[in-house]
């Protein structure tokens, strides 16, 4: 705390929000920004809007052949465009603030060890970057969150199961459809998990669901029926 103190008179953290320099006790939120960070509470809720949305589109690209079980998805808060909250999935994309991500993405870990559907997960695995655009981060902010998720879940990580093929352009322009178009055949299995139960797959934000779909098409036929898998994210676009 004396550490703490010193280190921000020399050089002041500012709220990742609203940019109020920091207190010694305050982490990477002011107290009143904390205090509203907008929870979705999707993990008390099975049936929430982000996990039929991500049901509808599962259903309607599936294998004819293949009959679905409703598959379990949370994210941890509510990502807008006009809402500064949407700092602290950036800060973790974008500016490579990672210790934000890793504090809030714990806080997660806490409540989906506490939710039913979720707390036998026993292998995490995190949406694969390409090589490439990885390198030029540094770090795939993904692994950064299921890492936390699987400490948090007592699960394993798997951080080498999936890897992607190659790079896609931006989504941010396109609809759920042209997303999926997007990322078909882009992830593969480099290493085949031994026997889990219960998958969680996990990305930074919910838009479309295309992506997240995509690994889940990858992982579902590589593994079969009988492995259930979910998805969570840190946050949840909401238009
Ligand atoms: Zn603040």
């Amino acid at each position: 705390m004396v550490l703490q103190a010193l280190a921000d008179l020399l050089l002041p953290r500012t709220c990742l929000v609203c940019g109020r320099i920091l207190g010694a006790r305050e982490k990477h939120l002011c107290i009143w920004c904390e205090e509203d960070l907008p929870f979705t509470y999707y993990w008390e809720q099975i049936h929430n809007p982000m996990a039929n949305e991500l049901n509808a589109l599962l259903e309607r690209y599936r294998p004819k052949d293949e009959s679905m079980s409703y598959v379990f998805a949370a994210a941890l808060l509510f990502y807008h465009h006009e809402n500064p909250y949407k700092q602290i999935p950036q800060a973790l994309k974008y500016r490579g603030n990672r210790l934000a991500g890793q504090y809030y993405a714990a806080q997660m870990g806490r409540y989906l060890a506490s939710a039913t559907q979720f707390k036998d997960v026993d292998l995490v695995i995190p949406v694969p970057l390409h090589w490439y655009r990885k390198w030029r981060r540094g770090y795939n902010q993904a692994e950064i969150i299921a890492k936390e998720l699987a400490s948090a879940l007592g699960a394993r990580l798997g951080a080498d199961i999936l890897y992607r093929v190659r790079r896609t352009r931006t989504q941010t322009r396109l609809d759920a459809e042209s997303r999926l178009k997007n990322v078909a055949n882009v992830f593969r299995i480099r290493h085949r998990p031994s026997a889990p139960h219960h998958i969680l797959i996990v990305d930074d934000t919910f838009t479309t669901g295309a992506t997240l779909s995509a690994c889940y098409f990858v992982l579902r036929s590589a593994l079969g029926p009988h492995v259930r898998i979910s998805v969570a994210t840190l946050s949840v676009v909401q238009n």
